[in-house]
């Protein structure tokens, strides 16, 4: 029978980096996974993923003085954030003691150490594990980070010029798995791109996808463009990507019949109506409104709203309607830096807030306003112009309101505000109310 010394010093042959001391022992084992794990997130058990690799256990020999004649060895299972759930590692623990009686008190902790690698590589005899969700998070990180290291270290041969390379200079694609280097790929997806054929931009293997087709659905093999996100993870450059999101748009709005586009003739943006979803109700009002709905069409390039009546009006009256419609724009509305949308005040007071990017103005200041936060301080701070400017033109002493004439200037129209926003503090002022 060994002795102490001699088991816990065969260890150190054994295992990398044990740290041992007179009676005790503690290293990492790895966990070869024969199977693929699921991870449950407790109390949510919905919430859960399968993993291929499971991080380091730490595990701790003690040996008290009458091992192995006399008393079994203590064995202690810790883990990174816990994620060995504790009712598993406890039941390793307590089979060191079963063993120790079954080998008749001798020296277990080989048996041990291979009991439990061929435990843990079934997925600890459960095939899953409950873990907390942010425990969840961790081990599915560590399988990700922990496969892309292995591919990284591997060497593959790429199917396209078919020379071994390895695994820093391969990309494996997202859904199918193959393999191939990424010069092939950023020389293949470059060059369809730039000549618009983006329905080659797939996995260029001549058999991804049918793998697990049947004859009969050969055939019907669908297109699976690549994702913009992994085009850049290959990576190809920013502008092609941009690029490809671009044509790839354009042709998919080509091709279905229901695009609706932009009949301005300066725009010809499309306009898709089912960015306004059908409501539920089924009232006759409801159904009419329904209809009309239906009927109402935006232009994404230029936020035109327009009814689908519109499209059959001719061509003259059209170009008129729009150069109408350009002269008002510009005559009675003001440029948002923010999103380069015009916009008009459409109440009494004179803020405004813009539809597309929230930001809010005052029409009688041309300036970005400083804090969005907080706008209606602008006009609530005492000692700056703008003080009770917000109803400025609702006021009867205004007696020239409705005198500007279209022509009259942003500038002038503030100018003007100004003025009549003194007199009014002046009048005040005199009549003893200190504003
Ligand atoms: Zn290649
Ligand atoms: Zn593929
Ligand atoms: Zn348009
Ligand atoms: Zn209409
Ligand atoms: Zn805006």
């Amino acid at each position: 029978m060994a002795t102490q010394a001699e088991e816990l010093e065969t260890l150190k042959v054994i295992f990398p980096e044990p740290v041992v001391s007179e009676r005790s022992a503690h290293f990492e084992l790895a966990i070869e996974l024969t199977k693929p794990v699921d991870i449950f997130a407790v109390p949510d058990p919905n919430d859960s993923l399968s993993v291929s690799h499971l991080p380091l256990l730490t595990i701790h020999f003690t040996l008290l003085e009458l091992y192995s004649s006399n008393e079994p060895p203590s064995v202690t299972l810790r883990s990174t954030r816990d994620w060995l759930p504790w009712y598993i590692a406890h039941e390793l623990e307590a089979a060191a003691s079963m063993m120790w009686e079954e080998y008749g008190h001798s020296s277990i902790l080989f048996a041990f150490i291979s009991h439990f690698q061929e435990t843990a590589g079934t997925g600890f005899g459960f095939g899953w594990l409950a873990v907390s969700s942010s425990c969840l998070t961790y081990l599915v990180e560590y399988d990700r980070q922990t496969a892309c290291d292995k591919f990284k270290k591997g060497s593959h041969e790429c199917t396209i010029c078919l020379m071994p390379k390895t695994g820093q200079e391969c990309y494996s694609m997202e859904h199918c798995g193959h393999i191939f280097c990424m010069e092939c790929l950023q020389e293949y997806y470059n060059a369809a791109i730039q000549s618009g054929e983006i329905d080659n931009v797939q996995c260029l293997s001549p058999n991804c996808g049918t793998e697990t087709l049947t004859t009969h659905d050969h055939r019907e093999k669908k297109v699976r463009h690549i994702s913009p996100g992994e085009l850049l993870q290959i990576p190809l450059e920013r502008h092609v990507v941009q690029r490809y999101v671009v044509v790839k748009r354009k042709k998919s709005l080509d091709v279905d019949k229901s695009t609706i586009w932009c009949p301005r003739q300066w725009c010809q943006g499309a306009a898709n109506g089912n960015k306004y979803p059908k409501p539920t109700e089924t009232s006759q009002e409801q159904e009419i409104r329904l209809k009309s709905w239906n009927r109402l069409f935006i232009c994404e390039d230029c936020n035109f709203a327009f009814c689908n009546c519109y499209l059959d009006s001719n061509r003259a009256q059209k170009q008129a309607e729009d150069e109408a419609s350009l002269k008002y724009t510009t005559a009675h509305t003001s440029l948002r830096p923010k999103c380069q949308a015009h916009v008009s005040k459409i109440s009494a007071c004179n803020h405004i807030r813009c539809t597309q990017c929230h930001t809010h103005t005052f029409s009688t200041c041309a300036q970005r306003f400083w804090k969005q936060a907080t706008p209606y301080r602008h006009c609530n701070t005492k000692r700056t112009p703008y003080y009770h400017s917000l109803w400025v033109l609702e006021q009867g002493e205004d007696e020239n309101e409705g005198t500007f004439g279209d022509e009259v200037s942003r500038q002038e129209i503030v100018v003007y505000r100004l003025d009549q926003e003194r007199k009014r503090r002046a009048r005040m002022e005199a009549r003893g109310r200190v504003v």
